[in-house]
């Protein structure tokens, strides 16, 4: 078989996008993780200060929610063996070994938001506070739940636009604090997420638009107050890194469950995607700690395929799926973005291996398995990244990937990670209708594939 030329792949996917059809795409502009990362402008000492300020803050977050004192303070998830899944979605044949990373369980947020959002908000609140001498980086943070630093951070606002998981995660440590605390949602955002935003004395401002105008809106009015704090998610260089401080985590936990990740044994990890920014943060951090031998993709609606987007398209910075004909109609409301983050495809560009596309029905089915097999409850954008594996062992492009990579050898002691992104917070009644329409998809995929 001869390689198709860049042009040629990039314009068959880019056929595929239009025709909402599934696909894995290549990204043919990855280079050796070496050369990548010494030409990126931030580095591992920024991954570690970022971690750095998680430790600081412990002692503070610890005291301000009790869910995070028995891991002291800190907010972090397990890494789960989940062998059922694994023989469920790819039979008997399946290779390696599959884990997934429960970030839908994070405590405050219930969301991988929990990790950028959370680091974003307490990075503000330790320059506000450093500025006004209420702490200094040796001392104990949890003054800053005592009234001074309440006085002072009740005078500053911090806004966000969202299509609601990071409008969760903003808003909830925010007024957390004592700052006021405003959160911009889109049209798609759901309503059981804005009601839980109240309930924390958030104030939530509906849009009619999608995320791309909430975001708009939030950035265009926190511009008119001096006071006002935004957090701006397709930009935003410290949500970045709070995401990127998973791979130091997730290294001791793979070590703790036996996995020498390395040559022998290479690591491929699949992570949801809407603008970007999460995704591309934890890529960075597994790149700077396992190289080459970490493989990433990024999992993205058929109806919201943002990154891709651009990544076929550097020509036209700022094109949105509608450009390609597209709605940005997704039930995985933390993925319906239209225009992706500029700073998460610079960062991907030369890191990324791949991103493909997943319909909806995968991801209630996805979302059923999950439960069936190990009692796990996450939301649909959670599962984008389950059908990874199989898009490497049964594409062409997947087959192609292993070959080009000298992988194929090795995949029997491969790991395979499926980032599950949401979920902790669902209430009963969304989630029973969740499971009742995976049945339903699964049924009709049993069905059509035998
Ligand atoms: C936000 C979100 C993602 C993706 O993060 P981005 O930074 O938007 O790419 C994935 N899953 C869930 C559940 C999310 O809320």
């Amino acid at each position: 078989m001869q390689k198709p030329s860049i042009e040629e792949a990039n314009a068959a996917i880019d056929g595929e996008l239009r025709a909402k059809r599934p696909c894995l795409w290549l990204n043919p502009a990855r280079l050796p993780s070496a050369v990548a990362l010494r030409q990126a402008a931030i580095g591992f000492a920024d991954i570690e200060a970022a971690s750095a300020r998680w430790q600081r803050f412990a002692p503070l977050l610890k005291k301000l929610f009790p869910e995070t004192a028995a891991a002291g303070g800190m907010v972090e998830s397990n890494l789960i063996p989940v062998p059922s899944l694994q023989r469920v979605i790819a039979g008997d044949a399946a290779r390696g070994a599959w884990f997934l990373k429960g970030d839908h369980a994070l405590p405050i947020a219930g969301s991988v938001k929990a990790r950028g959002g959370i680091h974003e908000v307490l990075e503000f609140a330790e320059k506000l506070a450093l500025e006004h001498g209420l702490i200094n980086p040796s001392r104990d943070y949890a003054v800053l739940a005592e009234t001074p630093a309440r006085q002072l951070f009740a005078r500053h606002t911090v806004a966000v636009g969202s299509t609601g998981n990071l409008g969760l995660s903003i808003g909830v440590i925010a007024s957390a604090l004592g700052f006021k605390a405003q959160v911009h949602m889109s049209a798609d955002a759901k309503e059981w997420k804005k009601e839980r935003l109240r309930r924390h004395g958030v104030e939530v401002i509906e849009h009619a638009g999608d995320y791309g105008e909430a975001v708009e809106a939030g950035r265009r009015e926190a511009q008119s107050d001096a006071l006002s704090y935004f957090v701006d998610d397709e930009r935003s260089l410290s949500l970045f890194l709070g995401y990127s401080v998973a791979a130091l985590r997730l290294r001791e936990q793979l070590s703790q469950a036996g996995v020498a990740v390395g040559p022998d044994a290479p690591l491929f990890v699949y992570l949801p995607c809407g603008v970007g920014g999460a995704p591309s943060g934890i890529a960075f951090g597994l790149k700077q700690v396992f190289g080459d031998h970490v493989h990433c993709f990024f999992a993205e609606p058929t109806a919201s395929p943002c990154v891709l987007t651009q990544m076929l398209h550097p020509e036209r910075p700022g094109i949105t799926v509608a450009d390609l004909g597209l709605d940005n109609r997704t039930e995985a409301d933390g993925l319906a973005v239209a225009r992706a983050s500029a700073l998460a495809v610079q960062m991907m560009t030369p890191l990324l291996s791949g991103i493909f596309t997943v319909e909806d029905d995968d991801l209630f089915r996805h979302l059923y398995l999950l439960h069936e097999t190990e009692g796990l409850r996450i939301e649909p954008s959670a599962a984008a990244g389950f059908g990874g594996p199989q898009r490497l062992f049964d594409t062409p492009a997947g087959r192609r990937y292993l070959a080009e990579n000298d992988l194929e050898q090795r995949m029997d002691q491969a790991v395979h990670l499926l980032w599950a992104t949401g979920g902790l917070f669902v209430p009963d009644a969304e989630y029973s209708g969740f499971l009742a329409r995976g049945r339903l998809c699964d049924v009709a995929y049993r069905s059509a594939s035998t």
